[in-house]
């Protein structure tokens, strides 16, 4: 079973037949999407330190040089993000910052917070008062964490990246397929609309990418939760060099996540690394959060397209460009889905999605209540400012 699997008693076993089924699926073998979402939002990058130190990765610090914005920062990156018309606070950092960031923890005790899941839950709150919905990415949770944070989210993520158990993950503090596994189970468990997605190019093979792809489905069947898999290349960086995988190999991934999920998933590659116009017929429906106000702090040489450029995608593909916030509208509660969208059945144990903080945003009164409902319906692209 895949590494880490056993500690964590993560039970997805995976047919062989569906795995070799997979891997005989081409471009031509998948239906076309009739069209392309993509959603607004503003990267909050709350801390850069991180427990793991994956060898094609940019985004970490290391202890003592790592960031943490304060919550004034916080506010103030929300409100240009909302005055620029965003609808996600998309909040990032690595995962949990260990023992030897010795200095963002005595910051965040001094701040009164416990730990930076805890400052994470006020951050949230910030951008619900800002008028933007929180998106955020954590890296590996629990699901009391999940139970704790899913009542200011309206959706969350983590990249499964790969099943495989690879050198770039290698080193003393190495992430583990079962641990993401956990964290994306942990997170349907407790009913919460949820993004993950897989890396290609750090050194897995094409029977990892067909088994991780199946894995998430595995999950996804049992929960309902996976709102979008992203299927992202990785790119060369001053810390890696992984080539980008070339344009026939991400043709022929995409299409298995189009023929591995099933349609309501949607498939999403990210515009600035991925060449989207081209993947447009393998399957995608999906072109993941943009920015107009913060750079990818993930991949920071990497540009973000504007508005034109997406529509350009679109037209490459013949189809529509709409957009969407960082819920999908199948999660969405009945009074903001889009028309003709089918809601996805309730958790179980759980009343909704959206916990009730977050549809009181959707639900304001304000330039921001207005601007998010006029999104879930369908409305966009809006211009910049809906008010
Ligand atoms: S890829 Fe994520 S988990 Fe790995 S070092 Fe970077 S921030 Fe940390």
């Amino acid at each position: 079973m895949f590494a880490g699997a056993d500690e964590y008693g993560v039970d997805v076993a995976i047919d062989e037949q569906a795995v070799e089924r997979l891997l005989s699926v081409r471009p031509g073998d998948v239906d076309v999407a009739d069209r392309l979402t993509f959603a607004r939002n503003v990267f909050v990058p709350l801390t850069t330190a991180c427990r793991y130190t994956c060898t094609y990765c940019t985004y970490y610090d290391v202890p003592g040089e790592a960031s943490l914005l304060s919550p004034e920062e916080v506010r103030e990156q929300c409100r240009v993000g909302a005055d620029a018309g965003c609808t996600e606070a998309l909040f990032t950092f690595g995962d949990e910052p260990d023992d030897r960031y010795t200095e963002i923890h005595e910051t965040l005790a001094e701040w009164g917070f416990d730990s930076i899941h805890d400052y994470l839950y006020r951050a949230c709150e910030i951008a619900l008062e800002e008028g933007l919905l929180p998106h955020s990415n954590p890296g590996d949770l629990t699901e009391s964490q999940f139970a704790d944070l899913r009542e200011v989210n309206a959706s969350m993520g983590v990249m499964l990246e790969t099943t495989a158990d690879v050198d770039a993950h290698a080193g003393g503090r190495r992430k583990t397929p079962g641990q993401r596994l956990n964290t994306i189970r942990a997170a349907g468990r407790q009913g919460v609309p949820f993004t993950t997605g897989i890396l290609v190019g750090i050194g897995e093979g094409w029977r990892d990418r067909a088994e991780s792809l199946l894995a998430i489905r595995a999950l996804h069947e049992r929960y309902g939760h996976v709102q979008e898999v992203i299927v992202q290349n990785v790119v060369p960086n001053e810390r890696s060099d992984f080539p980008k995988p070339d344009l026939a190999t991400m043709r022929r991934v995409v299409a298995m996540a189009r023929a591995a999920l099933p349609p309501a998933v949607s498939v999403q590659v990210p515009p600035n690394l991925s060449p989207a116009a081209d993947l447009v017929d393998c399957g995608i429906d999906d072109l993941g959060g943009v920015s107009p106000v913060t750079d990818d702090y993930i991949n920071p040489a990497y540009e973000w397209p504007d508005l034109r450029e997406l529509e350009a995608v679109a037209d490459a593909g013949g189809v529509p460009l709409r957009e969407r916030l960082p819920t999908y509208g199948r999660y969405l509660p009945d009074e903001i889905r889009p028309a003709g969208v089918e809601p996805t059945p309730e958790p179980d144990g759980r009343e909704a999605w959206i916990p009730p903080a977050v549809r009181e945003r959707i639900a304001a009164g304000d330039v921001h209540g207005r601007r998010l409902r006029a999104v879930a319906r369908g409305d966009g692209p809006l211009a910049v400012r809906s008010d």
